[in-house]
């Protein structure tokens, strides 16, 4: 079998750690598989690479931070291929660049477009290990890019998918894919399987535990994708097309987002086409919007609110602003200290009154919704930030009891 296996951060983290995944991976090498492997930075370095920049310069360039960011994973790879060749295994780390990993010139969020398997594939025929840097690619100048904070699992996904691997495993820190955060609900359950819209969403809605993208992409492929534990060997989540339901589940789990703010525009006309320009002038700018809420003001005018991703909050602003005079509005009044948190399950469409429990939940909690969205598969709710833990708590008791 052609196997993947993705180490995060903390199953990297030091020495020890190097070892025991080292261990992990010679275990399926003996086992006869073709072993690729991918890995994070070790432990914070990521976040401790971002402080670095910031003492030398505080608004760096996109370009130079992928240079400096990149660093962490190539430390990784290097770690792990002396580790194994000091237990006499063949064994070749690579980077982004090494393996034609191109994406597009989004520095900081850049885009897969291909990989070119030539390099990978040799090195298997010589029945080496492939350990290869997450995170990073190249644009067509053949500068460094970096796929976006977590982007490792999309880097093994998509490494998954070009060699049409068998498997692909993330390990992590957590014995699978959960109800709700583990390390903040002691009562979250580990699952067994979830379906790859299910993932999607609740990694879209903020459970880090897989980069969305790489369930978007694992799902466009049909890889064969599981997450595990680094630290326990027992079976993890596997995300998949379909699952079967051993027990009539209604949600699959919550999740919670903080990067997130609240703009409202007060006082837009209400006449056709006001709407359509305030999207359209985020839209241009690729701003991305969530929750949208239009109510009513005062004198034939409406409030329209939206959520948008923190990180994008001053842009949508100034965007808004710009475009004053087009729109109509009064001002914009602007909020960040709120948080989502969302529900998620494709049992959603079978059964009736899902969103009236988690609205039930909240008001047990005295807890205030600001916005409401939903879809197929998903209810979101605005809140105060602070509440975040307390509301995903109390949702998660009244849906599973603990
Ligand atoms: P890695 O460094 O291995 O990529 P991450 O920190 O990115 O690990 O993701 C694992 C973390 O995701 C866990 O430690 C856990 O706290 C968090 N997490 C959030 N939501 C969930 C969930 N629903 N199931 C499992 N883990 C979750
Ligand atoms: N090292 C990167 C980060 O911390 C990528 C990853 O861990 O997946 O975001
Ligand atoms: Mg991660």
């Amino acid at each position: 079998m052609l196997i993947v296996q993705k180490f995060g951060g903390s199953s990297v983290a030091d020495a020890e750690k190097v070892r025991r995944v080292a261990g992990i991976i010679a275990e399926s090498y003996d086992a006869g598989h073709d072993m690729v492997v991918v890995l994070s930075a070790q432990g914070d370095t990521t976040d401790d690479l971002l402080d670095k920049a910031a003492e030398i310069n505080p608004r760096p360039s996109k370009r130079e931070l992928d240079m400096l960011l990149s660093t962490g994973e190539q430390i990784s790879i290097a770690l792990m291929a002396m580790c194994l060749e000091k237990m006499h295994y063949p064994v070749v780390s690579l980077t982004g660049w090494q393996i034609g990993m191109r994406t597009n010139s989004q520095y900081g969020n850049a885009r897969i477009y291909s990989i070119s398997t030539e390099r990978i594939r040799a090195e298997l025929d010589k029945r080496r290990i492939v350990i290869i840097a997450g995170f990073q690619g190249v644009n067509k100048m053949e500068d460094v890019t970096t796929l976006g904070r977590g982007g490792s699992d999309t880097t093994a996904v998509a490494i998954a998918a070009a060699l049409h691997a068998d498997r692909c495993q993330i390990f992590t820190d957590v014995e699978g894919v959960y109800t709700a955060d583990p390390r903040k609900v002691p009562g979250a359950r580990k699952l067994d399987e979830i379906t790859y819209d299910e993932m999607l969403e609740l990694a879209s809605m903020g459970a880090q535990v897989l980069h969305n993208r790489s369930v978007e992409m694992a799902k466009r492929y049909g890889v064969n994708l599981e997450v595990l534990s680094s630290y326990v060997r027992k079976p993890g989540t596997k995300v998949k097309e379909v699952v079967k339901q051993m027990e009539e589940m209604k949600i699959s789990g919550i999740a919670k987002d903080h990067n997130v703010a609240r703009l409202a525009v007060v006082g837009v006309p209400d006449e056709p086409g006001r709407a359509f320009r305030i999207f359209r002038a985020l839209a241009n700018k690729k701003i991305n919007v969530d929750i949208i809420l239009q109510s009513y003001g005062k004198n034939n005018t409406n409030d329209v609110s939206f959520t948008v991703a923190e990180d994008d909050m001053e842009e949508a602003k100034e965007t808004l602003l710009e475009a004053q005079e087009a729109i109509g509005f009064d001002h914009i009044d602007v909020t960040t200290d709120v948080c989502k948190v969302s529900i998620v399950g494709a049992g959603m469409v079978r059964s009736s009154g899902i969103a009236a429990t988690m609205f039930e939940a909240l008001s047990d909690a005295k807890i205030n919704i600001q916005m409401i969205s939903t879809s197929e598969i998903k209810v979101s709710v605005l809140i105060k930030d602070v509440y975040a833990d307390l509301a995903v708590k109390a949702i998660h008791q009244k849906f599973f009891g603990a």
